[in-house]
């Protein structure tokens, strides 16, 4: 039951309760008042009838005075107390219809009419004195009758005021309990309404006051401890709870912003924290596959909501092949060309879900395109690679700004690497030919012999040397003898394979390293060379060069030579082969 209706019920029940006390006091005060004026009216009876007596009494008195000592004047005074005893009559009368009952009244009436039998004797006797007859008058005043009918109305008068005192009494009584029971009802009434009123009271205080105090300090205390999932209660009271109620609510509001907002400051600082950290590490990347491994492990961190992939442009290939994933993202990981995507074809970030009408990328799977972001990796105003991401949380607004950041920071790490890779090959390789040139021979070597060492196995070295190349060179050109030169590195790369690593050494001189390889494989190997070379029809502007022979010197680690002069031994075997005429193989002499 709501509140409001118990406070009006109580009102409504302390009013009727309140109105019949009062009614039942006013009704207990007219009992008394009534009480009062029956002993008022009773105490008028007694006087009168009293009165009445006495004068009847005196009357009587004065009659038989004036029958004995025959004095006109005593005569004369009972004539005009007579006259006087009609309006006392008169009064007893007037006032025997008030109150008294019937048969008080009928006492009271025979009792008067006696008193006027007595009076009329009384009459006769006075008569009978003025007029001589004494011994009558006597007679009629002292006879047994009279004396009778005179103790009779006393009689009469006594009985009158005794049953009007019953009455009297009685009424009184029953005034008393009236009035005692009026009161006690208007005492329960009273403490009723008290009891009432206290219930309501004790009520009201308990789900008005106390219950929501007690709520309103939990929630206080819950959220001075900045635990804002409490919640605040709604009272819809209008007082001073209610106001602090509503108070709590803005105040939790405001703290739920506030947290609100803390969080996502600490969520942009942590997202900024890894992307700074990340971009630490890619500036640490000595590799693509760093690189790749490095934006493997931040962006799911980075941008946490959704899964991606990377791909990097095969400029050869013309296409853009995935080299990481992260997060799941749905679709394949298949290659595809860079003019299905239109982040790539614009250079810019591209979103077709974003709520309007857009052109989905090629490459994406169509039920899913609407809510792919495809963001270009881009330097030097060339598209390098590509980050996707599916964006998981439709209707969730993508972090644009880190996907850039993230974009432009992976772009900057693999556009410095591309460019490190290209000076590292410019620096280790040799432009004309494309195999390793003379510098990174030395670090090659060694750690080629190293492995050689710890695995126990040999390692063969072949220096080659084109044959009367300079007579090429005077005959068709120096352009001729690049052409030759790098005819020449092709066939040895094709005879290679897998043996061994080439490395322009010289002008005209090569210098191969075959690892786990022994003088008899190297020579087979060299042999081949050689047979491969001369059979390989050297062609310049259409027009045949060749034929071309080249010289080969061979020595093996540990056979031929220590590991610090190997290339040394090779370069003497190759000596002696231009020695003993050149087009052929030569093996280094054992050492000691
Ligand atoms: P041999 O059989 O004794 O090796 O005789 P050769 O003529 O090959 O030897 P030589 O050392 O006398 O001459 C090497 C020539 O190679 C000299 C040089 O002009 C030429 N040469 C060196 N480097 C290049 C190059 O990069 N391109 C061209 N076209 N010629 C080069
Ligand atoms: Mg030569
Ligand atoms: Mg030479």
């Amino acid at each position: 039951m709501r509140i409001a209706t118990i406070t009006n019920f109580a009102y409504v029940a302390t009013v009727v309760l309140t109105l019949s006390s009062g009614v039942a006091l006013f009704l207990a005060s007219n009992a008394e008042h009534n009480e009062r004026a029956m002993v008022a009216q009773n105490r008028v009876f007694d006087q009168l009838t009293d009165e009445l007596e006495k004068e009847a009494f005196a009357l009587s008195e004065l009659a038989r005075e004036g029958v004995i000592k025959k004095q006109p004047e005593t005569i004369q005074s009972w004539k005009t107390r007579a006259e006087q005893d009609i309006s006392l009559e008169n009064r007893l009368a007037a006032l025997r219809d008030t109150g008294a009952s019937d048969e008080e009244l009928m006492i009271l009436r025979d009792g008067i009419s006696t008193l006027d039998q007595l009076e009329d004797e009384q009459r006769i006797a006075i008569s009978d004195v003025e007029t001589g007859k004494i011994d009558e008058a006597m007679n009629l005043l002292y006879s047994a009758n009279y004396e009778e009918r005179l103790a009779e109305s006393e009689y009469r008068f006594a009985h009158f005021r005794s049953l009007s005192d019953q009455r009297t009494q009685a009424a009184i009584n029953d005034a008393t309990e009236r009035s005692l029971r009026l009161r006690t009802f208007s005492e329960i009434m009273v403490g009723l309404t008290a009891l009432l009123f206290l219930f309501v009271l004790g009520f009201i205080i308990k789900h008005r006051i106390l219950r929501p105090v007690v709520t309103l300090s939990d929630v206080v205390n819950r959220l001075a401890t900045q635990d804002y999932n409490v919640e605040a209660p709604v009272l819809a009271q209008v007082d001073e709870i209610g106001d602090m109620a509503q108070a709590i609510r803005v105040f939790r509001e405001n703290g739920l912003a506030r947290q609100r907002l803390e969080q996502e400051r600490d969520a942009e600082w942590a997202t900024r924290t890894l992307l700074a950290r990340m971009t630490q590490r890619l500036q640490g990347c000595d590799s693509h596959s760093a690189i790749v491994r490095v934006i493997s492990r931040f962006a799911p961190k980075i941008i946490p909501d959704m899964g991606g992939r990377l791909y990097l442009l095969e400029s050869r290939r013309n296409r853009m092949k995935c080299v990481a994933r992260w997060g799941l993202p749905p679709g394949e990981d298949a290659p595809f060309a860079p003019e299905s995507c239109w982040a790539l074809k614009r250079g810019q970030l591209h979103s077709p879900g974003n709520g309007t009408v857009d052109m989905p990328c090629e490459h994406v799977l169509p039920e899913i395109a609407s809510r792919a972001i495809c963001v270009p990796l881009n330097a030097q105003n060339k598209s390098i690679g590509l980050l996707t991401f599916d964006n998981y949380t439709p209707g969730k607004e993508p972090p644009y700004i880190y996907l850039e950041l993230l974009a432009e920071t992976l772009a900057l790490a693999l556009a410095n690497q591309i460019l490190r890779d290209t000076l590292t090959e410019k620096a280790t390789h040799d432009s004309l030919t494309g195999l390793r040139n003379r510098y990174s021979l030395e670090e090659s070597i060694r750690g080629m012999i190293d492995q050689a060492m710890v695995e126990g196995t040999l390692l063969s070295c072949l220096m080659l040397d084109v044959d009367y190349f300079k007579k090429l060179n005077d005959q068709h050109g120096h352009e001729a003898g690049d052409k030759v030169l790098r005819e020449l590195a092709r066939v040895i790369t094709d005879t290679l394979g897998d043996n061994g690593v080439a490395f322009r050494y010289g002008g005209e001189e090569f210098l191969l390293i075959l690892p786990n390889t022994n003088e008899i494989e190297a020579k087979n190997v060299g042999q081949t060379l050689l047979n491969n070379v001369s059979n390989h029809i050297m062609l310049y502007e259409s027009q045949d060069i060749g034929p071309v022979s080249v010289s080969i010197g061979l020595a093996t680690w540990p056979r031929h030579a220590r590991a610090d002069n190997l290339v040394r031994a090779a370069d003497l075997a190759l000596y002696r082969a231009k020695e003993q005429g050149r087009g052929q193989i030569v093996v280094a002499r054992n050492t000691g």
